[in-house]
């Protein structure tokens, strides 16, 4: 899991905090006084990361929050969309990222060596 969240110049801390969802009934939350987001190690971390995200947005542009179930059905639908697509991901990385002096060599090292 990722450690911090840059959302259009705010930083969050991302905390990977167990039993939210026996606690609160949620499987992430996202608390906009202390710009932390937080995620339950049981749910489908990385639907819940996307669906705290997308709250996230919503505060950043100050626009009237998105009902649960679509933010839920967004979310999941683009967790499903990359998964299935990883030559999208490395365009959008490629893209996103071109002028900077991390190479996706780099990335993917380091990538490489947090997985073992
Ligand atoms: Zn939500």
């Amino acid at each position: 899991m990722i450690t911090h969240l840059r959302v259009m110049g705010t930083v969050y801390d991302v905390e990977v905090k167990p039993n939210l969802a026996a606690d609160d009934g949620h499987w992430g939350e996202t608390l906009q006084r202390n710009h932390s987001v937080r995620v339950d190690p049981d749910s489908d971390q990385p639907t819940v990361l996307v669906h705290e995200t997308i709250h996230t947005i919503e505060q950043a542009l100050n626009i009237e929050p998105i009902d649960e179930e679509h933010v839920h059905a967004i979310a999941r639908g683009w967790v499903c969309i990359l998964g299935d697509n990883p030559d999208m991901v490395v365009w959008l990385v490629q893209e996103l990222f071109k002028d900077d002096q991390v190479t996706l060599k780099e990335v993917a090292a380091q990538l490489l060596e947090e997985a073992t």
